[in-house]
Parts: structure tokens; C-alpha cells; sequence
């Protein structure tokens, strides 16, 4: 059975600093000590306590999810994975996926991790580095951590990719899908940019439709055998997103849609269904 659709940022903190972030992340450059990070981010109310978290877990009350656990950083500190091991537990290692990046997989066990999830998701929109969207080094090690992930086994691999005015490029969609097809990456998804978060002004970014489908025409023709499965995220149009999912908001909240936030990354009112730190899920979707 196919559970309900949910991604849930259950950070805000990320060790990047991307400049059209949808949910504006809290830039965190430093490594050197993490568990100290993470107490002064949770006074400031950037994160849970791990009580609320686990609340959230409680208070998803019905029996089937399909959850994405994504951030900001979901990997950074050792409680989300704590709470990644618990949502594992509750509703099976096959409904749970992770997106994350490089410098987070750098820090997990990562054959421990297989345990408790099904697929790591990553992004990868750019050959060439430094590019003006992304920090010096984001995409090539996510692609360097993914590639040890693939050899390790036992996860599923996906590649996400927002196309943007400037990754479109037959040359560079070449490049992209080469890389992804050296490194073993199993499925790409494709998405259309859209000017939400701190990305709300960079409309230069964003494609018309019939830019959006030919790009979409050129990775389905580089379809191979050895390569990535293209999938495409709502083909055309820019009303409905990725509106099939549900989102939870790093505090806690239930959204309608998981693209609901305004340049400052937070939550559009109109989208905000109920707060999974008090209410039941089942409570909330009976409002
Ligand atoms: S887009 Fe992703 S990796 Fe970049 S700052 Fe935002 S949460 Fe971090």
C-alpha cells in the first residue's frame, strides 16, 4: 500500500549557504563542534528539542507513510538520524527516504544506514564548479559521497536535478548525465526551478515551459541502459509543484504543499494545516 506522501525538514541548519535555498536554511560553516551548535540553534528556536521531534513522530498516527527526510542538513547532527532510526522503525525501512548532501554523508555510518532507509536522494545541477547557485564544492561531493553509497549497496540512488536558465545546455545536460551514469546513480528526477524561499527573486532562473520540455526531451533521449531512469516532476505548468506531498516545517508544522514559503523560509499562513507537535495527524486531516 502507498503511504501518505510527506517531506519533513527537520532541520533548518545546513553546512551550505545555496543562494536560491527554498527554505532560506541557517548557513552553519563550522563542523568543529556540532553538538554545541546544535544547543545554541535550539535557543534561538531555529531547531526542536528532540522531545518535540519525537512528539512528531508520536503524532503521525496512521499506519502508512512514504516519508523524505530532508533539511536544511538532515544528516548533520546525530539526533535526526536518531529520529530517522525511530520513523524506520515505526512504518519500515521501504518508507523512508533521505535527501541530503555530501557533506552530510561524509559524517554518517553510512552501511548503517541502509539499515534504516530505502533511498538517498542528492542533488546534482551543475558539472562545473564554482557555478553563481551553488557553494564551491556542492556538487562534486555529493556525487564523490553518492558514489560511495552505490558501492556500498543496498540503497537506492536518485539524482535531483532543478532545471534552471542555467544548467539546459545540451553540452551541460550531457555532462550532467554522464557523471550520473559514471557514478551508478540509478534514477534522476527532474524539476522545474521555481522562485519560492530565498530563490523568490531570482526569476532570471526560471524557464519557460518550452524551454522546461526541451530539456526534458534531451535527458530522455540520453536514456540508457547503463545510465539513470529519468523521471520528470509535473511536466508542465507551475500551478500544482510537487503537491501530492505533504510538508513538515523544521518546527513541527503540517503544510499543505512544500513549497509553501515566503523569502524568509517561512511557511505560507494559508498552507499551515495544523501543528504535529500537539495534534494528532488523523486529528488534523479530519479538520
Ligand atoms: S538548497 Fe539545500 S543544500 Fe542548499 S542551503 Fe538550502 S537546504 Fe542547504
Amino acid at each position: 500500500m502507498q503511504g501518505i506522501p510527506l517531506i519533513w525538514n527537520i532541520t533548518k541548519a545546513c553546512p551550505w549557504n545555496c543562494s536560491f535555498c527554498c527554505i532560506n536554511a541557517y548557513y552553519l560553516p563550522s563542523f568543529e563542534s556540532l553538538e554545541t551548535e546544535l544547543e545554541k540553534i535550539k535557543r534561538k528556536g531555529v531547531e526542536l528539542s528532540l522531545e518535540d521531534k519525537l512528539k512528531v513522530v508520536d503524532n503521525l498516527d496512521l499506519e502508512s507513510f512514504d516519508i523524505d527526510i530532508s533539511g536544511g542538513e538532515p544528516l548533520l547532527f546525530r539526533e535526526n538520524v536518531e529520529v530517522i532510526r525511530r520513523l524506520s522503525k515505526k512504518f519500515g525501512r521501504d518508507n523512508i527516504s533521505i535527501t541530503t548532501t555530501g557533506r552530510g554523508l561524509a559524517l554518517v555510518d553510512k552501511n548503517a544506514l541502509k539499515d534504516i532507509i530505502r533511498e538517498v536522494g542528492f542533488t546534482y545541477d551543475s558539472p562545473y564548479e564554482p557555478n553563481s547557485l551553488r557553494p564551491k564544492g556542492y556538487n562534486s561531493s555529493n556525487l564523490e559521497q553518492i558514489k560511495q553509497v552505490v558501492q556500498i549497496g543496498g540503497m537506492r540512488t536518485m539524482a535531483q536535478i532543478p532545471l534552471t536558465k542555467l544548467n539546459v545546455d545540451e553540452e551541460i545536460i550531457k555532462d550532467i548525465y554522464r557523471n550520473l551514469t559514471d557514478a551508478g546513480v540509478e534514477r534522476l528526477h527532474l524539476m522545474k526551478f521555481f522562485p519560492v524561499g530565498r530563490g523568490a527573486h531570482r526569476l532570471d532562473l526560471s524557464l519557460t515551459n518550452q524551454e522546461y520540455q526541451t530539456a526534458i526531451d534531451i535527458y530522455q533521449k540520453l536514456e540508457s541502459f547503463e545510465g539513470p531512469r529519468v523521471y520528470v516532476q509535473n511536466a508542465l505548468g507551475d500551478s500544482d509543484k510537487n503537491s501530492s506531498h505533504l510538508n513538515i516545517t523544521f518546527r513541527g508544522l503540517l503544510l499543505s504543499d512544500p513549497w509553501a514559503y515566503d523569502p524568509h523560509g517561512e511557511p505560507l499562513e494559508e498552507s499551515i494545516l495544523g501543528d504535529l507537535r500537539y495534534q494528532k495527524f488523523s486529528g488534523i486531516a479530519k479538520l
